[in-house]
Order: structure tokens, then C-alpha cells, then sequence
């Protein structure tokens, strides 16, 4: 593969998707916000351990995905996979236990070496909250409902579902994994070859299998929800009632299982009938045990995460129409002139200038860059300190002093 292309799951993105993109971030942002939800940035990369420890060995990501580099002085360090990690990190290393809940909203590019489709790359957005620091279902259901109410607000919540699932505490997994591994053992040969080898490193992964083969085999294997200890299944039963006092459509869903080890009771995702493959647009839960295990107090907490690749697949976004000007030289007789009267223009508009070629050239350039009217200087105008003005889409043409041409084009 030729060099000058972007590393492979990398996309450049080009003006239109920068702004869609955009305008998605900002609605989070703002959605978040008033939810009580502030803004951080973490950095792009953190000492490796913060993933290694944290993500579970098993994990896919861990054992897959990272990016992973020695730097000059010999440390370990990896570009972020996820956030969750980094915040915790994060709520250690500024002791922000004091006040909780801790709510923190982030934007920014997350990297996991992935085999790159439509809404999976290895450069990917994610945006994402975290509410730390308090172990309650109110504090779950408004979480859930956030990232509803930013499908809702971004348009694209009627084809889009809520699944929750409740995961337990570590014990009741535990023994749960050893019945489905049981289970599972006697179907072995059966099971896709991704899932035998996850048989030994991560067995709750397997429910969550792509392969028709091993959904066939899941339909009669135990079902998790049978281990979960009564106080989490009580909960779980509150936070669904919660959720449709706020009117979230959702479903239980059983086998679902999130990709990391950190997660405890609630997990959820939302995922959406348009995306195909890759159908989860929003995914998160709850970690009580994450910020403890890694030096922090206990600190039960609970977030998501949405990649806006996936978003922009399903969000119908116009742009604002912007009143776009063309400047256009004509005689190119008085370049001092010339640049000291763009400066004043672009102060005041968005412009599109291109210093070479002739006048019919220039012209077809602003026209070809969607332009609705071009300022052109010519050497007679300049001399009277006036411009011509022409309408592209009337093919009208006026002459006005430059001093009154931002009065000019904003009637
Ligand atoms: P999947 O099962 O699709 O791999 P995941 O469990 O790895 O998802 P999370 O780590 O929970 O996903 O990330 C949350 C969200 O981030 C996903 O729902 C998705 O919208 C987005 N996301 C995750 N990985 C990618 C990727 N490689 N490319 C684009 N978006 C991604
Ligand atoms: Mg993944």
C-alpha cells in the first residue's frame, strides 16, 4: 500500500463530516451539561498499566487492540482505547472524592487496532460521561436516560432501543462462568474459533457472539440473570421502573454482556436498526469496583460511551446556508490596496480568494466554491474606491463604494 495514504482505519475527514461531526459534539455537550455533566480532557495516551490493569487481560482490547509504544525513556505507554480508565485515573491521581457525585462529560479521538468496516475504525470519536462516585438506581436511570435524550435530541431515537442487563457482583460471574463453561465444554468442537478460545480466557464474552453456530448453542445455556444475588436483582427491578417513569423505552436483555472486565450490575447499550453490523451506537455501565482496584477509595460509578462515527451514519444533518463571498481581482494593478481590502471584508464575511489567473478564471473559481456574490476590484474602481458587486445568482451587477459594501450585501 502506497505511503501517502492515512494508516488504515485512520479516514480523513473532510469539511461537511467535520461539521456534522461537530455539531454532534456540541450537542452533547450541551445536553450534558445540563445534566450537571462538565467537561475533561484526559490525555491521549496514559502509562500502559492504566489499560492493562484495568480493561481485564481477556478483553479483547487488551489483548488485541492496543496501541502500545516505548518512549525515549523507556516507559510504556498506550493511545487510549477508552476513556473510562483515564477519567478514573484521572478522579485519583486530583483526589476528587470529596464532593460526590463527580460527573464528568469528554470528547475526543480513542484507537484500537480493529479490523476496520463501516462504523469500526482504529481512529475513532468517542463521546462519553462518567457519574462517579455514588452507588444509587437514580443515579443509573438518569445516566441511561442522557443517552437516550441525546438520540432523542440528535433526531434518531425512533429506531434506536435501550437494552439493560444486570451483571451481579464479581462472585455471582464467577460462578455463573463456571456453569456456562461447563455448559459450553460439551459443545466445544460446535463453537466458533474465536469463542474455543475464549472458552479459557473470557467465557461471558461468548453471549455476545456475532456466529448464528454459537447463538444456536447459547439459546439453551444457563442464563446469568439465575446467579445474580437477590439485592442487585431488586435494584435492577428499580431502575427499570425508574426508566419508564421517564418514559425510556428498553428492553432486558439477558445475554448482554459488555467487552470489559470492570463492569458490575448494570450494563446497557442503545443500539439502532439502521447501522447493520456494528448496530450499537451508545454502550456503557456501571463499575463499582474499577476506581477501588486502582488505589482510589470506593468509589461505585457508573458511564457511557457513543463513537460519533456511528452517529454520523445515522443523523440527518443540514447545514446552516452561510452567505459565502468570492473576491476577485481584476487587473491586478494595486496589491497592497487589494490585501488591505480583504482583510476588512473577511472581518466581516466568509470569503473565498484565489490571487492567480485571469478574470473569467477567477470568477468560474468563485462560482465553482458555491459563492452568491463576488466583490471585484478593478484598477478604475480602485481609483474611486469603489467595487463592483455582482449578484451570481441574478447575474446582476452594481457598483457601490467600499465603504458601504458590508451594508451593501447584509440587505
Ligand atoms: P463493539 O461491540 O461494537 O466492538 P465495544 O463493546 O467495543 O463495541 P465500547 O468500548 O463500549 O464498544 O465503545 C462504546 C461505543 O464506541 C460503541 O458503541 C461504538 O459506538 C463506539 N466504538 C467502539 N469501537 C469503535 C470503533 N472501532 N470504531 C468506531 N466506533 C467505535
Ligand atoms: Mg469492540
Amino acid at each position: 500500500m502506497s505511503k501517502m495514504q492515512a494508516p488504515r482505519g485512520c479516514p480523513d475527514v473532510f469539511p461537511n463530516d467535520v461539521e456534522k461531526r461537530l455539531y454532534i459534539i456540541e450537542m452533547a455537550r450541551k445536553i450534558s451539561s445540563r445534566y450537571g455533566f462538565q467537561e475533561h480532557e484526559t490525555p491521549i495516551f496514559e502509562h500502559s498499566f492504566v489499560f492493562e490493569k484495568n480493561l481485564g487481560e481477556g478483553s479483547d482490547i487488551v489483548s488485541k487492540e492496543m496501541y502500545s509504544f516505548t518512549d525515549k525513556g523507556g516507559e510504556s505507554f498506550t493511545l487510549r482505547p477508552e476513556a473510562t480508565a483515564s477519567v478514573a485515573r484521572l478522579f485519583i491521581s486530583h483526589k476528587l472524592f470529596r464532593e460526590l457525585p463527580y460527573k464528568v462529560f469528554y470528547q475526543g479521538p480513542m484507537f484500537r487496532h480493529e479490523r476496520p468496516q463501516m462504523g469500526r475504525q482504529r481512529q475513532f470519536t468517542q463521546i462519553g460521561v462518567e457519574n462517579l462516585g455514588i452507588k444509587d438506581t437514580k443515579i443509573d436511570a438518569e445516566t441511561i436516560e442522557l443517552g437516550w435524550q441525546l438520540l432523542k435530541e440528535l433526531g434518531i431515537s425512533n429506531e434506536s432501543q435501550v437494552l439493560i442487563n444486570c451483571l451481579g457482583t464479581d462472585q455471582d460471574r464467577e460462578t455463573y462462568k463456571k456453569q456456562l463453561v461447563q455448559y459450553l465444554s460439551k459443545h466445544t468442537s460446535e463453537l466458533s474459533e474465536d469463542s474455543q478460545k475464549r472458552l479459557t480466557t473470557n467465557p461471558l464474552r461468548i453471549l455476545d457472539s456475532k456466529s448464528d453456530q454459537d447463538k444456536e448453542i447459547l439459546k439453551s445455556s444457563p442464563s446469568l440473570l439465575k446467579f445474580i444475588n437477590s439485592e442487585s436483582l431488586k435494584e435492577f427491578d428499580k431502575i427499570q421502573a425508574l426508566l419508564s417513569s421517564m418514559n425510556v423505552p428498553f428492553k432486558v436483555e439477558p445475554q448482554l454482556v459488555r467487552g470489559l472486565d470492570y463492569y458490575t450490575d448494570t450494563v446497557f447499550e442503545i443500539v439502532n436498526s439502521n447501522l447493520g453490523a456494528q448496530s450499537t451506537v451508545l454502550a456503557g455501565g456501571r463499575y463499582d469496583n474499577l476506581i477501588e482496584g486502582m488505589g482510589g477509595p470506593k468509589c461505585p460509578s457508573i458511564g457511557w460511551a457513543s463513537g460519533i462515527e456511528r452517529l454520523c451514519l445515522l443523523v440527518d444533518y443540514k447545514p446552516l446556508k452561510k452567505i459565502k463571498i468570492g473576491i476577485v481581482d481584476m487587473d491586478h494593478s494595486n496589491d497592497e490596496y487589494l490585501m488591505k481590502s480583504n482583510q476588512i471584508i473577511r472581518s466581516k464575511f466568509e470569503t473565498y480568494w484565489s490571487p492567480t489567473g485571469n478574470f473569467s478564471k477567477q470568477m468560474k473559481k468563485c462560482e465553482n466554491q458555491g459563492c452568491q456574490h463576488v466583490i471585484i476590484f478593478g484598477e478604475n474602481e480602485i481609483n474611486k474606491k469603489t467595487v463592483l458587486i455582482k449578484d451570481l445568482s441574478k447575474g446582476e451587477q452594481v457598483e457601490v463604494k467600499f465603504d458601504d459594501v458590508a451594508n451593501y450585501l447584509f440587505n
